[in-house]
């Protein structure tokens, strides 16, 4: 059973996710909870007991993160990273993306930062060469920023925590 649940810190901050079975071990062993008492979704059988899989876990105890890492425009991206954020849409035309344009240009120390980066079909690369978007006359078809999945996420939960 490969299903993933979402596990909350005591404060219903998002913590990340977990897999199915680590999440039965957390409730068996009274160290989370679920969410989602009421709603019984996928019930998980082992051989002592049987209880409904949650899509969203309560840790009992607060756990501290000390490393919460923070990602703002201006940290460090991959180019892995860029595709995954652009959907490998090229910025300029939105055709498939195969290369990485620096937006402000490496050779004037564009950085390689979020803000800085994005996906880019060859054609429109070459286009740009080592100029700016506007220098070239091209226009960016959105505002390259951080990626904000972890708040996307944790806004779901609000939500779907104020409907119950
Ligand atoms: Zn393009």
């Amino acid at each position: 059973m490969n299903r993933s649940v979402r596990v909350l810190n005591a404060t219903y901050e998002y913590l990340g996710e977990v897999s199915a079975d680590r999440a039965v071990v957390l409730i068996a062993t009274g160290s989370a909870q679920s969410t989602e008492d009421v709603i019984p979704i996928f019930p998980v059988r082992s051989k002592h007991v049987e209880i409904p899989l949650p899509r969203t876990i309560l840790l009992a105890e607060y756990v501290y993160v000390a490393h919460r890492v923070t990602v703002t425009d201006s940290s460090r991206a991959t180019f892995t990273g860029i595709f995954d954020r652009d959907g490998r849409q090229c910025a300029y035309c939105a055709a498939r993306a195969t290369t990485i344009d620096h937006v402000q240009p490496r050779s004037r120390n564009g950085p390689n930062t979020w803000g800085n980066l994005v996906a880019c079909c060859s054609s429109c690369n070459q286009r740009k060469a080592d100029r700016t978007p506007a220098e070239a006359g091209m226009r960016l078809l959105w505002e390259p920023k951080a990626p904000r999945r972890i708040e996307k996420v944790q806004q779901k939960i609000w939500r779907e925590l104020s409907r119950t």
